[in-house]
């Protein structure tokens, strides 16, 4: 697998941050204090992106998807994508892209899957989608539908990586068919406790929340699939949401490419 990844434990990293917040346990101290400061607000969000990756990762393979591409893995945590896609498409493929190399010491967890279906892990920026797109390129069959998965990662790019061209230029890439399933961080309706957030986290951490309508502009020229944009916990779940109360700080979608 290649040199020794470089762990840099000097400073908090959101892949770790992020296991902090799921109850894992490969994260350092400097990781766990920043997670201790993250308002109570956002303590869930981290699961509810996990529940809402299984829920869309099934949703489309029930709707003949056997390809994933997702970037922004993260650490593994079971299930992990290609546990749930082989779940239901035993011979299904997934590729994982992260720029952490601390996902490389984990990469084991996610290259074992189903002796039909195919996963691949590669250290990769997201700011340049090209680079990914070629190695996807070797393991996937780029003329049948791929859900493209980044799963709480666009609010990493901040605006003067042009978070909207990445998203483009990955989709364009992938054919008709294919999908597109997002979740992202909104601070819409938290002025204070955002204030906070930004105070402790994005002090650390390159991170840029937006409002439900940014988040709507990353599915433009796509067909959003019902419910649309909403709070990441009421994306089609299959287990009863409380009414809703106010403002949610995380919002998920999926939509289809024509
Ligand atoms: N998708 C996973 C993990 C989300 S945490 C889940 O929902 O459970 C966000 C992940 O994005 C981290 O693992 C972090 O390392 C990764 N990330 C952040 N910026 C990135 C970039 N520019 N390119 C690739 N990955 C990135």
């Amino acid at each position: 697998m290649g040199a020794k990844p470089r762990i840099d434990t000097s400073r908090p990293h959101p892949a770790r941050v992020y296991d902090y917040l799921l109850g894992g346990k490969d994260h350092y101290e400097v990781d766990r204090q920043l997670g201790e400061k993250i308002p109570e607000f956002m303590r869930n969000a981290a699961h509810e992106n996990r529940a809402f990756m299984r829920r869309a990762v099934t949703w489309t393979a029930n709707n003949g998807v056997t390809q994933f591409l997702d970037i922004g893995t993260g650490i593994p945590t079971a299930p992990n994508l290609h546990q749930v896609a082989q779940g239901v498409h035993p011979a299904a493929r997934v590729v994982y892209a992260d720029n952490d190399p601390i996902i490389m010491r984990h990469a084991e967890a996610l290259l074992v899957g189903t002796p039909e279906g195919a996963t691949n892990y590669v250290e990769a920026d997201i700011r340049e989608p090209g680079a990914i797109l070629d190695h996807a390129r070797e393991y996937l069959d780029f003329e049948r539908p791929i859900t493209l998965s980044l799963i709480a990662i666009m609010h990493f790019i901040v605006d003067a990586y042009d978070p909207y061209g990445v998203v483009s230029a990955l989709m364009d890439a992938l054919p008709s068919g294919s999908y597109l399933a997002l979740t992202h961080v909104s601070l819409d309706g938290f002025a204070e406790e955002g204030a906070k957030l930004n105070e402790t986290y994005t002090s650390s951490i390159e991170a840029q929340s937006r409002s439900v309508a940014e988040i709507e502009r990353f599915f433009d020229g796509l067909e959003l699939i019902e419910p649309g944009v909403v709070a990441t916990p009421r994306w089609r779940t299959d287990t009863p949401v409380p009414p809703e109360t106010g403002p949610h700080p995380n919002y998920a979608g999926v939509a289809r490419k024509r």
